[in-house]
This record gives C-alpha cells, structure tokens and sequence, in this order.
C-alpha cells in the first residue's frame, strides 16, 4: 500500500475502484507533408476551421464549449500560431508554440480559477493539432464501470468520450480545485484528487481509494484498509444524499427569518450550475472571467450579453455581480500596474476602477443595463476609504443619467454593496452601511490583512487562519453592525463554505451565506440541522 497526497480540495468523497491509466499516444513531432510554410499554412488554416466548426457544434449548450469556441475564433489565436509558421515552424510546432505563449500567459496570473482557463486553452490547441495530424485519439475505450481514471491531465473535451456519470472518480497530477473538469466532477458526484504527486507510479488494474476529504489516493489498500474505507463510503453517501435532498429547501428560523445559501460564480456556466445545484442565488460573480485572457478590453456589449446571461440563469434571484478586481499581483495587458514591492498593499481593485473611469463605467453601464432582467445588485471590492464608496456611486449615478438620455432601460432601484476585506472597512462599518444596501465579508482577503499573513505565501499559511479568534471578531463585528444598521450582509470568502463555523456565524446573525458551488448542500443541511428540521 501507498498514500499519494495533494493540496487541493477537489471534491468531497470517497471512492473505490480499478485504477485506469489515460494513455494518451504522442502525436508525430513534425506535421506531415508540410514542406513550405505555405504549405504548414494551408494545413494550419484546414485544422483550424475543422476545428471551430466542431466547437461550434459542441458550444450549444455548453459554457464550457461556448468558450473555447470564442476563444479559437478570437483573431489573436491564429495569428500568433501564423507567426510560427512565417518564420519557419511547421504547423504542429507553430501551434505548440503559440500553445505555450497563452499557457505561460494564463500561469502567470495569480487568481486561482483563471489560473486554470490555461488548462482549457491547452484542450483547444490539442484539438486543432488531432486536426492537423489527422490522428484522433479516444484514450478512454477501455474504462469500465466504477473504475477511477489516473491521468496528467484531464480536459473539457474529454467529458464527450468518457461518462462521467460511470466512472467512480479520478485523480490528476495537473489542476486545480477550480478548474473546469473539477466543476464538472462535483456536478456529477465523481470523487476527484487534483494536483497528485506520484500518479505516475499507478498502472491499470490497480486497486485505488480516493480520498476527496483528506486529498489522498491509496494505491493498493489492504483489505483492512478496504474494509475502513467501505464503511467510510457509505456514512459518505448517507450525508450526501441527505444534503442533496434538502438542497432546494427555502431556510426560514422559527421567528420567521429567511436564510439564504448564496453560491460563488466565477462565469455564467458557473450560475447555471450553482441553481441546479440548489443556490438561492449568486452572492458573488467574479467578473474578472471576461477580462482575462485577451488582449483588449471587453466591449460593453460583451459585458452586457455575459451579464444578462447569468441574469437570465438566476431566474429571478439574486446576481451579485462584483466589479473588476485585478492588480495587485493579477496583471492585465491593458492596464499600466506598475510593479510593486507590496502589491496586496498596493494597486488593485476599486483603487484601479476609480483610475481607469472609462473601464469601470462601462462595467458600470453594462450591468446596469442587464438589470432589467432578473435581480442583479453591483458590488465594490477592496473598499478602505468612504470616499472611495461615495466616488464609485458618484461614477455610477453618471452611468444612470447617461443610459437615462440615451432611452435605455434599466433597474432604478439597483442595490449597491461594498466588500468588507479590509480592517479599514471593518473600522468603519456603520459609516459604509448608512451609504450602501449590503455588505458581503471577503474573508479570504479580510484574514491575510488582520492577521497581515499573505494569503499566498505558504511560509505564513500556519498563521493565514480565518477562524482565528481576530478574523472572527472582527466578522463578528460586521455582522452586528450590518443587523444593527439594517442592511444585508453574507460572507463569500472561504470561511462560508466551512460547516464547522456554520451555525457560530449563524450566531452572530449571519443570514446570508455564499458559498462555493460544491458547499451549497452541505452547508444548507448544516443550517437545516443546527435549526433543528
Ligand atoms: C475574499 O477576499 O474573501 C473574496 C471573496 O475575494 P477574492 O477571493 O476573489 O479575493
Ligand atoms: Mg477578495
């Protein structure tokens, strides 16, 4: 027997089953035929188009493929794989290349989840070089019922070979907990480890036990061990089932108050699942999925069409949706941020938005406009200063007036929030909840700013602790302020999504939660349980 760990936190769960190893063949190192860089061009082109013809095919109804879709028909996509070729590669080699420039690009960023889209772009590429080497690979002919598939990597476009729905789980070495495959395993009950060292050493037939819980993969246990985890598995799945049957329940305490379980978005695929999944509605959409990844600035039009998306996916509840928040150390190729010693401290969020008037408004302006359809509140992030609040809202009354000359239509009693994720903010709750309709606690940042612990250096992830007695108090505080002050508040950082703090929060009189997608059953059940029903 031996345990392979992770970090990661892919999924909850345990599973047992034959190990299945995703052999996938290596494609011919240089294109075939391809003598001129005409001729790698043509190739190229024909791939290409093959290409984007089957994800437009597969894009309907599908976020997932909806994105690579827009991604492979984005001009900046070919061109730089044409560029290879003018100077020399063949039509592999130049789309390889071109493959790792948005790879090394998508790396570089510091935000977890579009971190991840390089793990999409990778899908795209090798999709366009099958095209190209004409050799089609269906790695997954052999898996059998139950069995968990070990692979380095697995993608989007695998889901079309592959029933997710038969298998038992997976373990990868590359991913992370937000990457699309991971979202995709949660939806459909797979126990996943991502983010695996040693998946090398595993051969089909192995016998395996995934642990989701403690990220462990045990590669042949002993029947001890077997026996342990076969009684784990069905306490597992007793749990399971039972927050799946209550994840659509409306909470109410016994005096008559609502308590909503929000999810975290990071897209409008994101918000379709998270209602599916029993959400009752999006406490936070990260908006920052619309500026990654290009070279230019999304148009309002753009914004407008993702937002009225979710919007029209939430179905009457509430969207959240948040403004940029990039800087920092989360970089964009068209904003000038400069390089800085502390960039927690520094350039990032509303401090950016503020700046870049023209950016923000035309956020500003695309959300008011999806307004119209379903609930859509705007929230700021990293809000220290009540100037900061009193500008954003000032900017935003200049987009109501301007849509209002214009004729168009939008929801003139939008609700404005602010984020508390800084101790500033904190310090001055009750100023901010006597200028906005609803606080949402960003706990992630709140914890590294209190504890002044950086949320990514694990050097200091001992003390990066949100249930550490100073994070909760200064929550605590928020909390009975928004209550004393009559204004909403949830908390969409991590901590909502842990059930051992669930009904503490609850306490303080929390009575919104927004929690990851994988969390809303789990903790509505925890609510459920901790109010006696
Ligand atoms: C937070 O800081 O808790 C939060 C939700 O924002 P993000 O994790 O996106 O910084
Ligand atoms: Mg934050």
């Amino acid at each position: 027997m031996k345990r392979l760990v992770s970090k990661v936190v892919a999924s909850e769960g345990v599973a047992i089953g034959r190990a299945y190893v995703v052999q996938r063949s290596n494609l011919p190192l240089k294109t075939i035929d391809a003598e001129t860089s005409v001729d790698a061009a043509q190739q190229f082109k024909k791939a290409l188009q093959q290409s984007t013809a089957e994800l437009a095919a597969l894009a309907d109804g599908s976020e997932i493929f909806a994105a690579h879709y827009a991604l492979i028909k984005d001009e900046s996509l070919s061109e730089s794989v044409m560029n290879y070729i003018a100077n020399g590669s063949s039509a592999l080699d130049a789309c390889r290349a071109a493959c790792n420039d948005y790879v090394a690009m998508f790396e570089a960023i510091d935000d977890e989840y579009l971190r991840e889209r390089s793990a999409d772009v990778r899908d795209i590429f090798r999709r366009i070089e099958e095209n190209i080497s004409g050799i089609h690979q269906n790695p997954f002919l052999d898996v059998k019922e139950g069995d968990i598939l070990v692979a380095d990597e697995l993608f989007p476009s695998d889901m079309a070979m592959v029933d997710f729905s038969k298998i038992a789980g997976f373990i990868t070495r590359r991913g992370s907990a937000t990457s699309h495959i991971c979202i995709v395993a949660r939806n459909a009950n797979v126990v996943a480890v991502v983010g695996v060292e040693g998946v090398d050493e595993v051969q089909t037939g192995d016998m395996l036990i995934v642990d989701g819980e403690l990220s462990s993969v045990f590669l042949n246990p002993t029947q001890q061990q077997m026996a342990m985890y076969r009684a784990k598995m069905k306490t597992f799945h007793e749990m399971a089932n039972n927050d799946n049957q209550t994840a659509h329940f409306a909470i109410v305490t016994p005096d008559g108050e609502k308590v909503s379980v929000y999810a975290n978005a990071g897209s409008a695929a994101d918000v379709e699942l998270a209602i599916a999944l029993g959400a009752d509605g999006i406490g936070l959409l990260r908006s920052e999925f619309l500026f990654a990844g290009s070279d230019v600035q999304p148009t309002e039009e753009q914004q407008y069409e993702a937002y009225l998306a979710a919007a029209k996916a939430c179905d009457g509840r509430p969207l959240t949706i948040r403004t940029l928040d990039v800087g920092g150390d989360k970089s964009l190729p068209y904003i000038d941020i400069p390089r800085e010693d502390n960039p927690f401290l520094g350039y990032r969020a509303i401090r950016i938005s503020l700046d870049e008037e023209q950016m923000f408004c035309r956020q500003m302006r695309a959300i008011l406009r999806a307004s119209t359809e379903g609930n859509i509140r705007i929230m700021f992030p990293m809000i220290t200063t009540i100037e900061e609040l009193r500008q954003a809202k000032m900017l935003l009354d200049r987009c109501r007036k301007e849509l209002s000359d214009e004729g168009a239509n939008f929801d003139k009693s939008l609700k404005v929030g602010v984020m508390i994720e800084t101790p500033a903010a904190v310090m001055i709750a009750r100023e901010l909840a006597a200028e906005c309709d609803f606080f949402s606690i960003g706990s992630n940042d709140l914890t590294q700013y209190v504890m002044a612990a950086d949320r990514t250096n694990p050097k200091v992830a001992s003390l990066y602790d949100s249930k550490n007695l100073a994070v909760m108090r200064a929550i605590e505080y928020v909390i009975r302020t928004a209550r004393m002050c009559g204004i909403d508040c949830s908390i969409c950082g991590e901590l909502a999504s842990d059930k051992s703090v669930t009904m503490e929060l609850f306490g303080y009189g929390l009575r919104t939660f927004s929690v990851n997608l994988g969390a809303v059953g789990r903790i509505k059940s925890t609510l459920l349980k901790g109010l006696g029903r």
